[in-house]
Order: structure tokens, then sequence, then C-alpha cells
């Protein structure tokens, strides 16, 4: 089987890793398409000339914890926790996070020191898919030969496909799977995303920043989240210090058709106000986070949704459990589990 999944963030990573361990691995040739230029997703890290890191979405990744160990609802994902914290890809978060909204001795937080986009690549690199960066999805047309993939360059028949991207931009896709979405009007109606800002800047080398805290959340109408990205990853400063910004959901919302040159201005007032004594940045990088976390979630759903059975066509993603790794994991594995039982039942009948 061909299968095409189509978004190289953490639900697509965790799904081609999976299948990939699984009994039908020989059974499946797996692809990526991404549109970006790389992997990541809302897990995505930006790189400053000169290597600085900013994690520009997921920050922490926070786990139940309970005798000295992962304790999610899912071995398999308990699994891949201990193979990224054997692996340093995750460390325990050290810092201080100021005015945190909730924390729990159940829990603990865990940061990535090269970023938080290498949870994604460990997946992807330890998966036997074929990763295309720069590819787009536009449209999409099923066929009796498969489900015809279309980019703006050109077009690959697959034998099944998974959107992992936000469920807004799969009802913005072109093509006759607009015909059989609109028996999912309900999974689309369900889901709801905020919106929101991430800015980041990079300071000279050796700047001293004068605060102590790794992270701290405002009760501003502008800024809600800032965190020293070194420190809060545990890393020793040797390249350029960087703060990383998350704005407040409503003034993402209420400014989102907005130049990012300007957001980038507002911001960097709004945080001299707020962190005084900063002196002004020599970089910066701002991405709009137009689906940003899932507010409401897909109703009833078990982790996908099956709007086409043969050809597959699957959407699942974040939407249909909850907006962390543990969520898009959750996802993952419930689509891996369904297309591992239906190629097991497919040999069978032969
Ligand atoms: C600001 C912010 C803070 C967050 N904080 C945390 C946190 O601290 N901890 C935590 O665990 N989680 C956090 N999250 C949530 C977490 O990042 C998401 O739940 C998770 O990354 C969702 O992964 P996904 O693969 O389902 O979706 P995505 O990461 O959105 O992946 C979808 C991918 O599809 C690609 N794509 C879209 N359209 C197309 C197309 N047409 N063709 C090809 N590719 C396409 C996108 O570029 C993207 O890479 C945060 C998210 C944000 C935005």
């Amino acid at each position: 089987m061909k299968l095409l999944v189509v978004g190289g963030g953490a639900t697509g990573s965790v799904i081609v890793h999976l299948l990939s361990k699984s009994n039908v691995a020989s059974r499946v040739a797996l692809s990526i398409w991404e549109k970006a230029r790389g992997v990541g997703g809302r897990m995505s890290t930006h790189r400053f000339e000169g290597d600085a890191l900013a994690d520009m979405g997921a920050q922490y990744i926070t786990v139940p914890w309970n005798s000295n160990k992962p304790s999610t609802g899912s071995s398999i994902f308990n699994e891949s926790l201990q193979e990224l914290l054997y692996s340093n890809i995750l460390v325990p978060f050290n810092g201080s996070i100021e005015n945190e909204v909730s924390s729990s001795e159940l829990q603990r937080n865990f940061v990535a020191p090269g970023g938080i986009n290498t949870i994604v690549k460990h997946f992807i690199n330890n998966s036997k898919a074929q990763i295309s960066v720069n590819t787009k999805l536009v449209s999409l047309d099923v066929c009796k030969e498969g489900v015809k993939c279309s980019t703006d360059d050109g077009s690959e028949i697959f034998d099944g496909v998974v959107l992992t991207i936000p469920l807004p931009q799969v009802s913005a896709l072109q093509g006759d799977l607009r015909t059989y979405l609109k028996a999912h009007e309900k999974v689309f109606s369900d889901a709801e995303y905020s919106s929101r800002y991430a800015v980041a800047f990079a300071y000279k080398q050796s700047t001293h920043l004068p605060f102590t805290w790794s992270s701290k959340y405002f009760q501003d109408d502008v800024i809600r989240y800032v965190s020293y990205e070194a420190r809060k990853r545990g890393v020793v400063e040797t390249l350029a210090p960087v703060l990383m910004i998350h704005t407040a959901v409503p003034f993402g919302m209420h400014h989102l058709e907005d130049d990012k040159q300007e957001i980038i201005k507002t911001v960097q007032s709004r945080l001299l106000m707020l962190v005084p004594g900063l002196p002004p940045p020599v970089d910066s990088y701002c991405v709009r986070w137009r689906y940003s976390q899932v507010r409401r979630q897909v109703c009833s759903s078990n982790g996908y949704s099956i709007v086409h059975q043969n050809p597959m066509v699957v959407l699942t993603g974040d939407a249909f459990t909850y907006s962390n790794l543990e969520g898009s994991f959750k996802a993952a594995e419930a689509t891996a589990r369904m297309i591992e039982e239906k190629l097991t039942k497919e040999t069978t009948k032969t």
C-alpha cells in the first residue's frame, strides 16, 4: 500500500514511526508531504543566524508521572518518552516559571535542549517514510486508481491518504474531496482553534538579560508568555540570547490579518514595559499561529475520522484529542492502529 501522510508535525511523524515498527511495515510504503521547509509544524524551532534557537510553538512536554516514570494512558507513548529521555532529546525542565497557571506533583515538565522540533525529527528519522518538504497538497481527488494528490507542480496517486493538517486547512483543499467532506460537516463545526503570534528577539551575544526566571506568564492584553530560550532548555548560553514571546489569544485573534512587522513593533514596545532594562534586539522573527491550540475538540472522536473508505482518506491530528504532544500521539496511535488492522484484514482475506 502506498500511503501519504500530509503534514510533518507531531501527529504525522508519530503515525509514520508507529507504522514503520508495525506488523504491516513491509506492506506499506510511507511518504510525508510537508508544506514548510522543515518538519515540526506547531512544534517548530527557529534558528537565528549564528545558530541561536527559539521554540516558536510548543514549549514544554508535560506528562503524568508516577514512580519515577511516565504514566500516560498509553504504554507505547510511555516507551517513546523513555526513548526520548534516554537519547537526551528530552531532559527534565529545571528552570523556574513565574506565575505558572497550574502545576501538579503528579506531572513533570520536559524540554528539548536541541529545540522542540527534534522530537518530530526523532520520530521521522526512526521511520521508513520518504519525506518531501516544501510540498504543499492543494487538491485531492478520489479516482479508480486511488487518491490523486496534487501540488502546484504535479500530482501523484496513493492508495490511501492521512491528513494531519488543521481542519480549516482541510476545508480549504480543492478537488472532489470537498464532496465527501459534506457528510462530515459536524467534524468541522465542532473543532475550534485559538490564534496567537509568536515573536522571538535575538540580542547581541553576551548581553546580560536583567531577570532570573526562565519563563514568565503575564496578565497583559498583548503579551501572555515570555521565555528566555537557552535558560528554559537548560543549555549553557554561548550564542546570542533569545527571548520568545507568545501573545495573548484575544490580541492574536483581533490582529490576525495585521502586518507581521507591525506585530513585532507592538510586542517589542510592550515587552520593554513588562521587562524594563532590555537592550534593543539585533534580530527578530514572527510566526502567525492562525491555528494555534485546539479550544474545542471534535466531539465523540476516537482519534480520527474516515471520510472515504476505499481508497482510504482519513482526518486526524490534535483536533481529535487535545493540543499537546500526548494528544497528538494519542490521535496518531489510534490512526496507525486502524490502518494496521485494515491491512491485516485485507491480507487475511486474500
Ligand atoms: C503557541 C503554541 C504553544 C503550544 N504549547 C505547547 C506545549 O507547551 N506543550 C505541548 O505539548 N503542546 C503545545 N502546543 C500544541 C502542540 O504544538 C500541538 O498540539 C501539536 O504540535 C500538533 O501537532 P499536529 O501534527 O497535529 O499538527 P501540526 O503541528 O499543525 O502539523 C500539521 C503540519 O501540516 C503542515 N501542512 C498544513 N497544510 C499543509 C498542506 N496543504 N500540505 C502539506 N503540509 C501541510 C503544516 O505545515 C504542519 O507542519 C502548542 C502549540 C502552539 C501553537
